[in-house]
């Protein structure tokens, strides 16, 4: 696995499970896309996702 250099990693935090934010090898597959700094500079934009669903059931299971 590499270690992307300046990559802002997006999504990661907060989540159920802990995301790999040293490389691009996290569990989630992670979309990986080139992106230019305002210094001009190459980086990384690592959107993770999340696995926590965002629809989760509700907390009426008593029916
Ligand atoms: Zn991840």
């Amino acid at each position: 696995m590499t270690a992307l250099a300046g990559a802002a990693h997006v999504d990661a935090q907060d989540d159920v499970i802990a995301h790999d934010t040293d490389g691009d090898a996290c569990i989630c597959g992670p979309t990986v896309v080139p992106r230019r700094c305002s210094d001009g500079s190459l980086g990384w934009h690592v959107t993770h996702n999340r696995l926590d669903a965002p629809e989760r059931p509700g907390r009426n299971a008593h029916a």
